[in-house]
């Protein structure tokens, strides 16, 4: 049985762990180690467990934790070549570098089979995850992306557990009060998902065989976790599709509030 735990989601830090029971791995570490530690220690997860840190871009809310919980427990750092270097360059990696790795075709780490797939962001070579457990369940990350690459969903195609970026509404970020250069850069096609194209593509999902979605990185400006759940539930329905027989709904918290998924 695999479980992941979403312990941070958002424009202010995200982090989630997944095991197979046992040793388990972090997708992004961006909050502080410290606050990354408790979030573990909340959900009675031993920080010595983790044996990988797959990290999807180098933004600030991705990596801000990495460096020290790396060098403090010997953790493993996987990312592209063009995240490495970036996170490299901003001192974001340890001085020896000696246990960075780039992620080409995939890599298996705590007996969970990780490979990446292209995103669409404003940065060097974003990616997200697909995590393979032991049992062949798989659980994807697919955050900070302005579109859906097809590479993204042919790789979600018939993932279990999927958490997919519903990061804004577009009429609460239109008339929101962030400049409109970032209005711009959030909208365009390397920013990031709305409610809108996160429901479109989940019926698709569902016709492959995903069943459980958990919206994830929301912004806290320009979206509500009722109005994102509503948008995925509508485009669902309209699809003949009901909750809780042919899909479950979730919205990632901003913090942990110690619930995982249990797949
Ligand atoms: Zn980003
Ligand atoms: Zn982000």
């Amino acid at each position: 049985m695999s479980r992941v735990y979403p312990l941070f989601s958002g424009s202010k830090g995200n982090c989630y762990y997944v095991t197979a029971g046992g040793k388990g791995i972090l997708i992004d570490a961006g909050r502080t180690a410290k606050q990354i530690e408790k979030a573990l220690s909340d959900n009675s997860i031993d920080v010595k467990n983790i044996e990988g840190i797959f990290v999807t871009h180098e933004h600030i809310d991705h990596i801000k934790g990495v460096r020290v919980l790396a060098s403090r427990y010997g953790i493993n750092v996987y990312a592209t070549q063009g995240t490495l270097e970036q996170m490299d360059a901003q001192g974001h990696l340890t001085p020896e570098k000696f246990n960075s790795y780039i992620i080409n075709k995939g890599a298996e780490v705590a007996g969970i089979k990780v490979t990446s797939f292209a995103t669409s962001h404003d940065c060097a070579e974003s990616v997200g995850y697909v995590a393979e457990m032991p049992d062949g369940r798989k659980f994807a990350v697919a955050t900070d992306t302005g579109c859906v690459t097809p590479e993204m969903e042919k790789a979600l195609a018939g993932c279990d557990v999927v958490a997919i970026e519903s990061n804004h509404d577009v009429n609460m970020l239109l008339n929101g009060v962030y400049p409109y250069m970032l209005k711009r850069r959030i909208l365009s096609d390397s920013g990031h998902l709305s409610n809108e194209v996160c429901s479109q593509l989940l019926p698709g999902l569902v016709r492959k065989g995903s069943t459980r979605f958990l919206l994830a990185h929301l912004s806290e400006e320009n979206n509500m976790p009722h109005i994102a759940l509503e948008s995925a539930r509508c485009t669902l329905s309209q699809c003949g599709m009901k909750e809780n027989d042919d899909y479950t709904l979730e919205v990632a918290h901003t913090v942990t509030d110690g619930s995982c998924i249990i797949f």
